[in-house]
């Protein structure tokens, strides 16, 4: 056996599906928004591991269906798995992709507290509709802002209004 071999299917399927993007926010990628877990060999072919940052997020089968027309793309096979335990933090998400979230015009989520890992697969729908103190107008930095609709373009986020600038924005709801 050759010392030096080619590259697994593994490391070539994290090659590619590192840079795919989000589906909804082309700007970052599913590997920043933390919501690309794990890639690895299972009994079937390759596994790809997935966190949606909500659950029943109405992106995740495109998100599924992406990631597996990718592998297809280059000849792996692959299936998804969706791991909802843990659940999806805003902890995951890098600061290179909250910048970005920034620059798209979408105010990125507020850190918040961990969960207590033993609560981790408890997906507590209740808290999601807590509001966060103060969200920044993406455009001027304001923090003179107002909800308009807890949920904006998509479900995942809420559509708030600057009362300095007057932009209309999305807010990325942590979670
Ligand atoms: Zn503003």
């Amino acid at each position: 056996m050759a010392l030096t071999s080619p590259p697994t299917d593994v490391a070539r399927a994290w090659n590619l599906l590192e840079a795919l993007s989000d589906p909804e926010i082309p700007v970052v990628t599913l590997r920043e928004l933390g919501i690309l877990r794990d890639v690895r060999e299972g009994p079937q072919g390759l596994e790809v591991v997935i966190t949606p940052t909500y659950s029943g997020c109405p992106a995740m089968g495109q998100i599924e269906d992406d990631v597996k027309a990718l592998l297809q793309a280059h000849g792996l096979q692959g299936s998804v798995v969706t791991q909802l335990a843990p659940a999806w933090t805003t902890d995951w998400m890098t600061e290179a992709a909250k910048d970005k979230l920034r620059a798209y015009g979408i105010a990125p989520p507020h850190a918040c507290a961990s969960t207590p890992s033993g609560a981790a697969n408890v997906v507590q729908f209740a808290s999601r509709s807590a509001k966060p103190a103060v969200v920044n107008c993406p455009q001027c930095g304001s923090a003179n802002t107002t909800e308009t609709s807890h949920f904006g373009s998509t479900a995942c986020k809420a559509l708030y209004r600057c009362l300095a600038c007057m932009e209309p924005f999305d807010y990325f709801k942590p979670y």
